[in-house]
């Protein structure tokens, strides 16, 4: 077991970053996480301005993987996610679709036991996600607070235990972070934080040669959902659907009449999270359907 402190982390995602780590496809991978404020947040009564906001959202990485090369697919099996007893979340008037209703920014402390966190006098179950994954992108470094083309804080409620994460790999050892658990988080993430915990994440990486994409892939026990970001929610929409159009008929050999009235009657336009600086949207279809064809659709 190869495992990586929570202090071993970047703010952005570089392909000049020096890693942390070498692994090898198939190595199992322990990244321990601090929550997206750096663990910063203590108690409610924290004031916004101890909080240092340049150093927020910290992947834990980068890992380097051996044999990824750019044109490759990173598969980041997510073995197992542990998240702390104690989450934090933050209302802002500088952030959140409901910001206008707020000044300043204040932080709520959350209980989570018992495989609950209780918000707001609810009891939220606990179904722990990771908010950033991803790896080194084309060009310029990322910060880790935005989502892309190579993962990043896509704030994608299936990114949890079970999935796997498939990214577009752009430079050489794909350099792999994640960070930014969430010990629950609803679609949208409307006030800009699910249940933010530290934690730690166990990982199974495999490189994928024989795949090749422009965006991310989860695939869940249920769905294969293609994960786009961009400006708008409107042109996120329109990327994940066309992405999902274009590995239906790629993969599966469906035209493209057929592949856009499989996707009109069976497949799902959802929104991952409108609240950080690109917004993502994915496109979910049933595996249900997807085996209906005999060959794997990734
Ligand atoms: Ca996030
Ligand atoms: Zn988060």
């Amino acid at each position: 077991m190869i495992h990586v402190a929570r202090d071993q982390s970047i703010f952005s995602l570089s392909a000049e970053a020096a890693p942390v780590v070498r692994i090898r496809p198939g190595d199992a991978l322990v990244l321990d996480t601090t929550d997206c404020f750096s663990d910063q947040v203590q108690s409610a009564e924290d004031a916004p301005d101890a909080v240092d906001w340049e150093h927020i959202n910290p992947a834990t990485g980068p890992v380097f993987i051996e044999g990824a090369e750019p044109g490759d697919v990173l598969a980041v099996l997510i073995e197992r996610i542990a998240v702390g007893h104690r989450g934090v979340m933050a209302v802002s008037g500088d952030f959140g679709v409901l910001r206008d209703r707020f000044r300043g920014t204040s932080f709520e402390m959350i209980a989570i036991e018992g495989g609950s966190a209780q918000v707001a006098g609810a009891r939220v179950p606990v179904r722990p996600m990771i908010g950033v994954i991803g790896v080194a992108p084309e060009g310029a470094p990322v910060p880790c607070g935005s989502p892309g083309s190579h993962g990043g804080n896509m704030d994608t409620r299936l990114i949890g235990e079970g999935a796997t994460v498939y990214l577009p790999v752009f430079a050489p050892g794909a350099l792999l972070a994640a960070g930014d658990l969430h010990a629950a988080m609803g679609d949208g993430e409307i006030c800009g934080t699910g249940v933010e915990v530290a934690g730690s994440i166990q990982l199974r990486i495999d490189v994928r040669h024989d795949l090749s994409l422009a965006n991310p892939v989860v695939e869940t026990s249920e769905v294969v959902a293609t994960i786009a970001s961009a400006e708008t929610l409107d042109e996120a929409a329109d990327r994940a659907t066309r992405d999902m159009a274009d590995l239906l008929m790629q993969r599966l050999g469906l035209s493209a009449a057929e592949a856009t009235m499989l996707m009109s009657a069976a497949g799902h336009l959802q929104v991952s999270q409108v609240v950080d600086p690109l917004k993502t949207a994915r496109y979910a279809l049933s595996k249900g359907i997807l085996a209906q064809f005999g060959c794997d659709l990734i």
